[in-house]
């Protein structure tokens, strides 16, 4: 038998504040997307900025549906908007933050499976890491660098990916 141990980092920022320029805008980004959010359900809103080599930024909401599983977080609707509209312009960085009306949200939201799932793809797709940064309201915020700190044991067979 071996055990082995997996290690993941991220850094932990007090506030928007203390981020260099361009990540504090991107997460500005992120919270005008919450305005577009539909969460009529969840009443849990998410918003989503990816920020693009060329400076472009593109945004993502959550989308729910009266059929629940129909929906979509803000993640993904961002990153698909990526894949089909801008794939030649990689993602250097995505922020992601949460809002509710219901209670308040103290610590950053982190992605759910599937959207780190996805996130691996896109970054298989470019090449190249991409920069997560979290953060809700007033608190702190974690900078995570490259799926392999989030999601270790993502899928991902060589086999089938390879022609
Ligand atoms: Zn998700």
């Amino acid at each position: 038998m071996i055990s082995h141990e997996i290690k993941i980092a991220f850094d932990e920022y007090e506030s928007l504040a203390d981020l260099d320029k361009a990540d504090r805008l991107l997460c500005l980004e992120a919270q005008k997307a919450l305005k577009n959010s539909h969460s009529p359900y969840s009443k849990f809103r998410v918003g989503a900025a990816l920020r693009l080599q060329s400076g472009k930024i593109l945004h993502g909401s959550n989308q729910e549906n009266v059929a629940y599983p129909s929906g979509l977080c803000a993640e993904r609707v961002a990153l698909f908007n990526w894949g089909a509209n801008h794939p030649d312009d990689p993602i250097e960085a995505m922020a992601v933050t949460a809002h509710s009306d219901e209670f308040p949200i103290v610590k950053p939201i982190t992605s759910c499976g599937s959207c780190l799932q996805v996130l691996a793809e896109c970054e298989k797709k470019q090449n190249q890491s991409i920069k997560i940064i979290l953060h809700a309201e007033d608190g702190p915020v974690w900078i995570i660098k490259g799926i392999e700190n989030q999601l270790p044991f993502l899928f991902f067979e060589e086999r089938i990916a390879t022609p």
